[in-house]
């Protein structure tokens, strides 16, 4: 099995090497804007789930080949659930000197080991969406066993003991959790947590549950705006793409799409393809049932046939 792909063009990082360490939808959360869909082992409990000496070398061979501005742990579920990402990461830091990132929902920091094992990673990349418990579990439905208080507290002692770059998304959702009250409360919240950076995003991608709508640019600058200067919108930021792996143009492109859904600009970015190049690619893969053409907020997004992502978050 394949634990490591890409380079995929991220909104937030470049072009990213991403490592999964968990099996398909394996989390603790069962987020309506999942754009991997329904959460289907959702789960507190902590495992090795994958053979770490086969990940290492597969990362190993595949950064002689690969250009990538980092290296990120991402998942198609929560990547902390797994107990040996402190090898993988050590590991990681000895072959290269790119920035190791772990994107993750953030749902597990109130357990000492889980911290303990993060605390090596570059840049920490949590996910916030309410400072309210029932917004919070609407959005996030997560397992019995989590609260609102729990999470927030662990991402507090975090950013006490961790010292490389928190940067605090926030998945904002129309109707949801974007009422005046809403952002006040996260900015409370957020102001104590301290974060380096507040990251806003919203729904970009076909997400899990269509009750997950997208805020406008206007709305979103407006938040941005009261939550201040260490806060920035993050979505739609176009990806510079490098050319690579002109040989398997295919595999490569189904490898990205079975992680995350892709606008024909994101594949024409990453593989340095004109757009009609990319029309001809995708026409034999939608052809052979591989891939699907979804729409989504007026964008059209190829989506993966067979299911294998990198990242719920959006
Ligand atoms: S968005 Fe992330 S945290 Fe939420 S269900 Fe999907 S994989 Fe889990």
């Amino acid at each position: 099995m394949p634990y490591v792909f890409g380079p995929v063009p991220s909104r937030r990082l470049g072009l990213s090497l991403g490592i999964d360490l968990i099996p398909p939808k394996t989390c603790t959360f069962d987020c309506i804007y999942c754009q991997v869909g329904r959460t289907t082992s959702k789960t507190l409990k902590t495992a090795p789930f994958v053979p770490v000496s086969e990940v290492i070398e597969e990362i190993r061979k595949k950064l002689v080949k690969s250009e990538s501005d980092v290296i990120t742990l991402a998942g198609s579920g929560e990547p902390t659930l797994n107990c040996e990402i402190d090898q993988v990461i050590a590991a990681i830091k000895k072959m290269t000197e790119k920035r190791v990132v772990l994107l993750t929902n953030g749902s597990l920091f109130w357990r000492e080991e889980v911290r303990k094992r993060a605390l090596n990673a570059d840049v920490i990349m949590p996910t916030l969406t309410s400072a309210f418990e029932n917004t919070f579990r609407k959005i996030h439905r997560p397992h019995s066993g989590l609260e609102l208080g729990m999470v927030v507290e662990g991402l507090k002692t975090l950013r006490q003991e961790y010292k490389g770059q928190l940067l605090l998304e926030v998945v904002l959702l129309a109707g949801i959790n974007d009422t005046g009250k809403e952002v006040e409360g996260l900015k409370t919240l957020i102001g104590q947590i301290s974060p380096d950076k507040i990251q806003l995003n919203t729904v970009v991608r076909p997400p899990a549950d269509s009750k997950a709508m997208p805020l406008d640019r206007r709305r979103l600058e407006d938040i941005r705006i009261f939550f201040g200067d260490k806060a920035e919108i993050v979505v739609g930021d176009p990806v510079t793409g490098k050319g690579k792996n002109k040989d398997s143009l295919a595999g490569s492109l189904l490898d990205m799409i079975r992680r995350r859904p892709l606008k024909p600009v994101d594949i024409s970015n990453t593989l340095a393809l004109s757009m009609e190049e990319v029309e001809d690619l995708v026409k034999g893969l939608l052809i052979k049932g591989y891939i699907r053409k979804q729409e989504h907020s007026g964008e059209i997004y190829y989506v993966s046939n067979q299911q294998s992502e990198v990242s719920g978050k959006p």
